[in-house]
């Protein structure tokens, strides 16, 4: 079986600068022969966006401004898309936002600004996306989404984005049921903790990449190219029978209990 990506056109949408996940996902998918089009929040992504995308060698690629907030600019954006290219593949979403004060402290403290906030871009707009995109996968698709163990478990400081990665996890699955009829499979790949600009927001990063150096079963953390390879097994045929799953890339930590 060929389980190159040429001839397939796949969305990657959350690439901030080298260090976000997206781009990891964006390099693998490019590897794999893949045609990429990219969506950014606002044009203070646009050039650094185009920037790294240049650095893919004979990348063809697209570049379409999205705020996840805005409904009629998310379903302008695939209707955009279906105009310049017919038929995408897949898509990656890899965005989500709380406010840093959000990220520290209890979670009993969280305001409702602040929780509907983080549910609704970091949440919400997979529902959104999923919807404007799923119709341009008519040769079926993936769709694959970004979540956190902070989702599943009590995690120190992750607080409002742990609830708002719960009711991703949920949206993931019924959106997994909605769509599989047509032929698009939806999935999310539970990432451990990686340095990027989300991450800075949290209190005490460093502690917790501490930790999963010394506890993990692997002894170290994980990169970018290991959730972007994840992430090209989720929107390839070789996870064809795959939907509805959430898959740990986080060096085995979720795995463990009490020592
Ligand atoms: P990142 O800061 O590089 O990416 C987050 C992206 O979300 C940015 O590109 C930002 O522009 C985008 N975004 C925010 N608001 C938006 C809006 N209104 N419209 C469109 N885009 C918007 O950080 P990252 O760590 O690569 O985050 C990507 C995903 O991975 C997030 O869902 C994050 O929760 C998840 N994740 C990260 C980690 C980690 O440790 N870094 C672990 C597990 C899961």
């Amino acid at each position: 079986m060929n389980f190159s990506l040429e001839g397939r056109t796949y969305v990657v949408m959350g690439v901030a600068n080298k260090r976000s996940i997206a781009w990891g996902i964006a390099r693998s998918l490019h590897e794999a022969g893949a045609r990429l089009i990219f969506t950014y929040a606002n044009d203070r992504f646009e050039q650094p966006v185009k920037d790294l995308a240049e650095t893919l060698e004979g990348q063809n690629a697209l570049f379409y401004e999205c705020d996840v907030t805005n409904d009629q600019e998310v379903s302008n954006t695939f209707a955009k898309i279906k105009q310049d290219v017919g038929t995408i593949h897949g898509l990656a979403h890899c965005i989500a936002f709380a406010n840093k004060e959000d990220l520290q402290g209890e979670f009993v403290d969280t305001s409702r600004d602040g929780f509907l906030l983080a549910h609704n871009i970091s949440s919400y707009s997979l529902v959104v996306t999923a919807k404007a995109a799923a119709p341009l996968m008519t040769e079926g698709g993936g769709i694959v989404t970004l979540t956190y163990l902070g989702g599943e478990r009590v995690v120190k400081n992750y607080n409002v984005m742990g609830v708002a990665k719960a009711s991703l996890d949920a949206s993931m699955k019924y959106l997994a049921n909605d769509l599989g009829k047509h032929g698009v499979r939806v999935n999310a790949i539970s990432a451990g903790p990686i340095r990027t600009l989300s991450a800075k927001g949290i209190g005490d990063f460093n502690s917790v990449l501490k930790k999963i150096e010394e506890e993990a079963p692997l002894r170290r953390t994980i990169t970018q190219e290991e959730v972007g390879d994840s992430a090209y097994y989720l929107l390839s045929d070789l996870s064809r029978g795959v939907t509805g799953e959430i898959i740990h890339v986080d060096a085995g930590y979720n795995i463990l209990g009490l020592s």
